[in-house]
């Protein structure tokens, strides 16, 4: 998914001097966003937060649906660029048509994962398909390559088989990094964890969790109890670190996205859908896409590219990564 905003501001996010220490449990708005078009979808932004930009390498979280497709268009995300990222798609109802600059095509359906790595340079497109399901109900989501990754050749990757954890009355699937004993097959490139929790009417264990690691928790059907705390689809729950069990619990059915990491060190700069180090890397990054230089075609879209919005006059500022 493109980051269609018309204006988007520049971010600095990273650093270690907003990660919380200890375990908190803070509730961060979401806020909506037109993804553009007569009959578009709007999405559920809760990353990058005002109160905070990052969770571990996660730095891009969008929540859209559930959505009536008998009604609405659909996705329809034309061919856009990303560096410096790897965009993670997951869906919980829906299909969504991925293609991108390296020439994959590839269809995703719930409980199968669509990891592209942007490294120096990559576009794609997303579109719901002509054939398609009535309902589309899913989870946009970026991690931040660290320096030493983000030059690499980008790179795109399937995976229709995940790892699983059972507990009372609730199934793990995890998509990327580790929960436990169960480890994604898919590319990462700092400790992290994503994955989805389905629980059923009475549901009441505990996660896995790393005490290194700060986590999050989105509500994405029902009510979910987290740490004692009532969580329905709209904000993001944040965690903090030091932790090793996270008490969950649903009276009636219900699902949760948890988003984890090792705090992301080093600080970046985030733009439309560019991740970088400074302003003039951004800036880069926008002229290539828009002469052309440096991005490949997608192929089999039908519709134009995405221009890149205007920079922002007001040259970046660097601050901290939180508030
Ligand atoms: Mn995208």
């Amino acid at each position: 998914m493109s980051n269609l905003d018309r204006a988007p501001e520049e971010t600095v996010c990273g650093g270690r001097t907003a990660v919380a220490a200890e375990p908190v449990r803070d509730l961060l708005p979401s806020v909506d966003v037109a993804l553009g078009g007569p009959r578009g979808m709007t999405v559920s932004r809760t990353l990058p937060n005002r109160g905070r930009r990052m969770v571990g390498a996660w730095c891009f979280l969008d929540y859209y649906g559930p959505e009536d497709l008998t009604r609405r268009t659909g996705m329809r995300v034309p061919p856009h660029p990303h560096t410096g990222l790897q965009t993670v798609s997951w869906l919980f109802a829906g299909e969504v048509l991925h293609r991108d600059s390296l020439g994959s095509r590839q269809l995703i359906r719930p409980g199968q994962l669509n990891l592209m790595t942007a490294g120096r340079a990559i576009s794609h497109s997303e579109e719901t398909p002509a054939d398609h399901s009535p309902t589309l109900h899913g989870v946009q989501l970026w991690t931040a390559l660290p320096d030493r990754d983000r030059h690499t050749g980008p790179h795109f990757e399937h995976h229709a088989a995940l790892p699983t954890v059972s507990g009372n009355g609730l199934t793990v699937i995890v998509f990327l990094g580790a929960l436990g004993a169960a480890v994604s097959p898919a590319r990462t490139h700092s400790p992290l964890v994503g994955a989805e929790a389905v629980l059923g009417a009475g549901a009441d264990d505990e996660l896995p969790l790393v005490p290194d690691f700060e986590y999050a928790v989105l509500a994405v059907s029902g009510t979910v109890e987290v740490d004692g705390v009532a969580l329905r689809p709209g904000p993001l729950l944040y965690l903090g670190t030091g932790r090793t069990r996270l008490p969950v619990r649903a009276g009636q059915p219900a699902r949760l996205l948890l988003l984890g990491g090792e705090p992301f060190d080093e600080q970046i700069v985030m733009w439309w859908n560019f991740v970088g180090r400074d302003h003039d890397e951004i800036v880069t990054n926008r002229n290539e896409w828009m002469t052309g230089d440096a991005f490949d075609t997608v192929h089999g879209y039908d519709g134009d590219p995405l221009p890149a919005p205007p920079m922002p006059t007001s040259r970046l500022k660097p601050r901290g990564r939180q508030r």
